[in-house]
């Protein structure tokens, strides 16, 4: 019952292990000099703000769903590198702390985390649909005339990066010859690879569960070694946009198990954008339904 549990909006590990970082989602504590703990909070952001109150349990979808893939995708491509290393939380954490941490918390390898967002997308929706109508283009590619909105991208997925902002910046969606820029060819070639034979093996995998994985957005870091690693959450509602399958049509927009309810929300009331919204208790309830369905007709578990 989400209406009568908590969101957890913030943690504290009351100096259990010590804060590097928080995101928009995500607390990261150190655990020693190679391994983090990834904390996903109930946090929602929207338009790169971040909304007053959470969604009680999104966190843990989020860790779950993407523990999912992770596997999934090994299974796929046994020699694919990921941050993951175990849900198990570490010595350091008091009992006490440990139900409320416990499926929400991963630790990971700590990596040098390369600063694009590979966006692959595999239908044109959103920002790419908006320049595309404009220019016909997408992200400064060049790709067939005619396309109607929500269509797959004739000749298969496209790898469109974005810049990774500071926080309180946006993140700018640029030219894969920028990432190259941003990068190095090196760098930037196999990131290119990975996140499109990524996104093809979750795309076929959702397929199969009734789920069309419109686009997503991938991070990966490098580790000692400068082996690049696949790091952060993946293929989460947050990270992507997911379509029932029965339902699409191209030509218009589509309804999505994502957060595309609370963006709707928020265009309707004049709220786009603006710092310290609350949602009311029906559109975090509808939220978190969302967050539920994505997870449920993935994994086809239960939380
Ligand atoms: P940012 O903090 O960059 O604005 P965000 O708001 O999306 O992004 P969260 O998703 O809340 O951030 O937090 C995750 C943060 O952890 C991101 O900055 C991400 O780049 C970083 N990260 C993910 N995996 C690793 C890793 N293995 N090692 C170090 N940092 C990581
Ligand atoms: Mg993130």
């Amino acid at each position: 019952d989400f209406t009568m549990a908590q969101a957890l909006t913030t943690t504290d590990l009351q100096g259990a292990l010590p804060l590097i970082a928080r995101g928009k989602v995500r607390d990261l504590y150190e655990i020693d000099d190679k391994t983090l703990l990834f904390v996903a909070s109930d946090r929602i952001s929207a338009y790169d703000v971040i909304m007053e109150n959470g969604i009680p349990n999104k966190g843990v979808l989020l860790t779950l769903c993407t523990q999912t893939w992770f596997k999934a995708l090994k299974e796929a491509n046994p020699s694919l590198r990921t941050h993951f290393i175990t849900l198990d939380l570490p010595p350091q954490i008091p009992e006490s702390l440990r139900p409320v941490l416990q499926n929400r918390s991963m630790q990971v390898r700590k990596l040098r985390i390369l600063p694009i967002e590979a966006i692959v997308r595999g239908y044109i929706t959103g920002s790419a649909w908006s320049e595309y109508k404009k220019s016909g283009t997408v992200h400064g590619i060049k790709v067939p005339a005619g396309l109607q909105e929500s269509q797959a991208f004739p000749d298969g997925p496209i790898y469109t990066p974005s810049t990774k902002a500071e926080q309180g910046e946006h993140d700018e969606n640029i030219h894969p010859d920028q990432a190259v820029a941003i990068l190095g060819e090196r760098y930037a070639s196999t990131v290119a690879k990975m996140a499109v034979e990524l996104y093809k093996t979750a795309h076929e995998y959702a397929l199969a569960r009734g789920v069309i994985i419109a686009d997503t957005k991938f991070e990966f870091g490098v580790d000692e070694d400068g082996e690049v690693v696949l790091a952060d959450e993946v293929l989460t509602p947050d990270s992507s946009r997911f379509w029932p399958k029965d339902s699409y049509a191209v030509g218009r927009g589509q309804a999505s198990f994502d957060k595309q309810f609370l963006r709707d929300w928020l265009v309707s009331e004049g709220l786009k954008g603006k710092e310290g919204v609350r949602m009311p208790d029906d559109i975090a309830l509808k939220t978190a339904e969302k967050y539920q369905e994505a997870w449920e007709k993935i994994t086809g578990g239960k939380v």
